[in-house]
């Protein structure tokens, strides 16, 4: 499936100079879903994953399909104010802004393998923020996936340099 035809490109949203990449069209395309996250679960199948855990909120969507067709559980991390129990919490800047992500203290037992997912991956200050509040909750971060990268802007490289095994199934470069 050609994934990339799929993602529509809206330019200056949110921000001028943005050209936001939006998966709603792929998620309206019979099978795409599936097809997504079955490429993420075949390119995991040696890798041993207790938990996924998936970014709020797009990162829902692929990463709640995925705990499920694995067969594990799921973490969500989420935007401030939204989880109910004591949190771990991480600032951090983003391609259009800053932004802060939680996830549930004891969402993660020690030494649980967790696969984090997203949509997109663009600086990488998203995802970066969330390795290191699942590692803070005792996680090992076992593999960081995304449908899309931007790699232009160096988000994979920087996980990359945080020690995780980065994949993402389409890529939009040279912007
Ligand atoms: P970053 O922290 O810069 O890697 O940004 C990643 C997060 O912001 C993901 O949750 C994306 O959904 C969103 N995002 C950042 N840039 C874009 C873009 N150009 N198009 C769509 N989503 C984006």
């Amino acid at each position: 499936m050609k994934l990339d035809t799929l993602i529509r490109t809206i330019s200056n949203y949110p921000k001028p100079g943005i050209e936001f990449r939006d998966i709603t069209t792929l998620l309206l395309e019979p099978g795409a879903l599936a097809y997504c996250v079955d490429a993420v679960a075949e390119h995991r199948t040696e890798t041993k994953i207790d938990l996924v855990s998936g970014i709020e909120a797009r990162g829902f969507i692929f990463g709640a399909a995925l705990a499920y067709k694995l067969g594990v559980g799921f973490v969500p991390i989420r935007k401030p104010g939204k989880l109910p129990a004591e949190t771990l919490e991480r600032e951090f800047d983003l391609e259009y802004g800053r932004d802060t992500i939680e996830i549930h203290r004891d969402a993660i037992a020690n030494g649980d393998r967790v696969l984090l997912v997203d949509d997109l991956i663009a600086t990488g200050g998203t995802a970066a923020a969330a390795v290191e509040l699942l590692r803070e909750a005792g996680g090992e971060v076992v593999g960081c996936d995304f449908v899309v990268s931007l790699p232009d802007l160096g988000g994979a490289d920087r996980l990359v340099q945080l020690g995780c095994s980065v994949h993402w199934l389409t890529e939009f470069a040279g912007e």
